[in-house]
């Protein structure tokens, strides 16, 4: 029996199966489909005893069900695992819990602000404001204090802190009257099973497209409205009633970009490897990029319809990258599939479901939501639309939301169909309408209660923005790709660059980045997301810079002008392609270094005195050879006589343009004659060597 099918027959999430039978001393992979002895299996089912409740995933986008009183149906009509269950009847059905000594309670609603507080706990507000700066916290008399604060402070003097009623009655979501700050913490019993978010990663050309194309034609579900499939940067895909959010392939560079922002979006990394090609640098890379994520990292073997695909050779070549399959003893599911034919897409969904139970993904749908820009952009009609990933609670339109330092109030929420919907849930990708601004990707949003504690905390944001902008250099984001040159020989090449996307931009930024060179320095003088147009045509020019298209066009006129300015303009659609040539363009800028190569030696045995013509040096080529194009020297013991090209080179009584180590010639060499014999004549030529960045 295998570890997801025991899970399921207990209801219980595959990892706390595993982490059990860790505990009694049994070794299990971490693994679905890792096989569970007999012995294992009755241990198991001893332990968890007979079989549970199955949880449930809340179709993300999907309105989340509004119980008519929230405490009367959360058991009832969400059925969640057991333990969550009890705690839930516990909370629905019994008054809390009596504290073992009896505290004195305050009850909070909304935000916490000083004054009020200080009355609360029974201080003058003063006495409030210094036990605050003890803990290094710096607040006035009406200013709000962070929860977690509070919950200390009201501790330390015997108060029990009641920020929320949790269970808030004739209102049909439980959301908080507070001004914004929601406990950071879920309760067990809120949370419910996630989607998993899948991002396919892996070498170009390897079929990760054609792969999430295919799924994406077989398993989304089509809208009742018909909407047009829209780019949102992810979409999600049902699957035996369940759903599976899969992230548009951002590229390698372009996940680590938003994970430096924090931005971990991806639960599942499944590395696309070409089954003819095998495992290639980026493959390699991917799993680098996927590992150091710490994200679950799972392959699809791709082109199986190809006859000369051989899965065992990837396998074998993944073995030796440190990752075994599962099926030879390891701990990564491999799936052979065919993105053209479609076969195996179907075991490579199951087992990306088998993975998320295995990761007990779970998110509380009933709080306000928060998660990520996937992308972000201008759109005519539109204004600012970001197209965010839901990491926890649910979007709702209406909602107040600050994203990064903006504001936005969301007027329209339309799912990757194209459809508009009402909410959105947790692991769901909408593209939202109604911000201030365009977002970054990789920034955070987060819902607010109340639409003027969002605008002070994006209004607080804003300031320190404009007072981060003011205390830098004013080139400050662009010097992140530009390292000054510390010496009078460094060398610059300036770049304009335009992308589709907000999202290709940042990766071809951060790939930019990765290409290291002490003598060439990039510098970006214009990083922006549309066409090419006349304005960046004149900007590269009076920067001397080379525009940079990805995926863009050129406006009507910007070639003719290009010329005029004499502008490069070079557009890609292959993100390796833009940088491999970046990086000619900087190899190219640099002047190659001239180095003297000798070639050889000649050592004069005999002088003739030719009257009209002067004197001709009898050699013997000692080492190497000598050429009449080369230049020469004259060394007579330790000091050199004489530097010049060889005027006349003759083997026997003929002219000669080389001659060989162990032969005779007879030389001059430029104006001289003064030879002696025994001078040794060293010959070299002069060769010019191309430099690495
Ligand atoms: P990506 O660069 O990884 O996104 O790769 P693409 O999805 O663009 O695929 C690259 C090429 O491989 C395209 O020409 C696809 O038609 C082809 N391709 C992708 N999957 C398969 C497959 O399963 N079988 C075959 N025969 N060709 C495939």
């Amino acid at each position: 029996m295998r570890v997801h099918e025991l899970a399921k027959e207990l209801s219980i999430a595959g990892k706390d199966l595993v982490a059990k039978l860790h505990d009694l001393k049994h070794d299990v992979k971490n693994n679905p489909m890792s096989a569970l002895t007999p012995e294992q299996v009755e241990l198991a089912r001893k332990t968890f005893g007979s079989p549970k409740v199955g949880s449930q995933v809340i179709p993300a986008a999907k309105p989340v069900p509004k119980p008519a009183g929230p405490s009367r149906s959360a058991a009832k009509e969400t059925p969640i695992s057991v333990e969550h269950k009890a705690v839930t009847d516990k909370s629905a059905s019994l008054p809390p819990a009596p504290a073992p000594t009896p505290k004195r309670v305050i009850t909070i609603r909304g935000s916490i602000v000083v004054k009020e507080f200080a009355e609360q706990l029974g201080l003058k507000p003063n006495q409030l404001i210094a036990e605050l700066m003890t803990m290094n916290v710096f607040a006035s008399i009406n200013e709000r204090v962070d929860l977690k604060i509070a919950q200390q402070l009201a501790e330390k003097r015997g108060f029990t802190l009641e920020h929320e009623k949790r269970v808030v009655e004739h209102k049909p979501l439980p959301k908080p009257e507070d001004k914004g700050v929601e406990p950071e913490e879920d309760r067990a019993a809120d949370l419910v099973s996630r989607p998993p978010v899948v991002t396919f990663m892996g070498h170009v050309d390897h079929g990760k497209t054609s792969l999430l194309d295919k799924i994406r034609h077989a398993h989304v579900a089509q809208g009742e409205d018909g909407g047009i499939t829209q780019h949102i940067g992810a979409y999600m895909v049902q699957y035996h009633d369940r759903s599976i959010t899969f992230l548009d392939t951002p590229g390698h560079a372009a996940f680590t970009a938003m994970r430096a922002r924090g931005a971990n979006l991806t639960d599942i990394a499944v590395i696309v490897i070409d089954g003819v090609d095998g495992v290639m640098p980026q493959t390699r890379e991917a799993i680098q990029h996927a590992k150091a994520a710490d994200v679950c990292v799972m392959v699809a073997i791709n082109k199986i319809d190809l006859r000369n695909a051989n899965v065992d050779r990837v396998k074998r070549q993944l073995q030796q990258d440190g990752i075994t399959p599962e099926d030879w003893g390891g701990d990564v599911i491999c799936c052979p599939v065919s993105a053209t034919t479609g076969d195996g897409i179907d075991h490579l969904l199951e087992m990306i479901l088998l993975q998320a139970d295995m990761l007990d993904l779970k998110s509380n749908p009933r709080r306000r939501a928060q998660g990520f820009v996937i992308e972000a952009r201008l759109e005519a009609g539109m204004g600012p639309t970001a197209n965010m990933l839901v990491t926890r609670g649910t979007l709702h339109v209406g909602d107040s939301l600050v994203c990064g330092p903006y504001l936005g109030k969301i007027k329209a929420l339309i799912n990757d169909q194209g459809i508009k919907v009402r909410t959105a849930g947790p692991s769901s990708a909408v593209k939202c309408l109604g911000m201030t601004n365009v977002p970054e990707p990789g920034m955070e949003f987060k819902v607010y209660a109340d639409e003027r504690v969002a605008r002070s905390i994006s209004e607080e944001r804003m300031a320190k923005k404009r007072l981060d902008d003011i205390s830098m250099p004013k080139r400050a984001s662009l010097d992140d790709l530009l390292r000054k040159p510390t010496g009078p020989e460094k060398q610059y090449l300036s770049l304009v660059l335009k992308t589709d996307v907000q999202g290709s931009l940042e990766a071809i930024q951060q790939s930019l980045l990765g290409i290291k060179s002490d003598k060439v320095f990039l510098k970006v003088v214009l990083a922006g997301v549309g066409t090419i147009t006349e304005n960046d045509v004149l900007l590269a020019s009076a920067s001397n810079a080379i525009i940079i298209g990805f995926h863009v066009s050129k406006e009507d006129g910007v070639s003719g002008m290009a010329k005029r300015e004499g502008v490069e303009i070079r557009l890609y659609s292959v993100i390796y392609e833009l940088l491999d040539d970046v990086r000619q363009a900087m190899v190219g800028l640099l002047v190659p270094i001239t180095k003297e190569v000798v070639i050889g030696h000649a050592e004069i045995r005999q002088v003739f005195d030719i009257s009209k013509k002067g004197k001709i040096a009898g050699c013997m080529v000692v080492d190497g050879r000598v050429t009449s194009r080369a230049r020469s020297r004259i060394k007579r013991e330790e000091d050199v006589v004489y530097e010049g090209s060889v005027v006349s080179l003759k083997h026997f009584q003929n002219d000669a343009a080389e001659v060989r180590d162990g032969q005779e010639c007879g030389i001059r060499l430029g104006d001289f004659s003064d030879y002696r014999v025994g001078d040794i004549i060293e010959f070299y030529e002069m060769e010019n060597i191309a430099q690495q960045l």
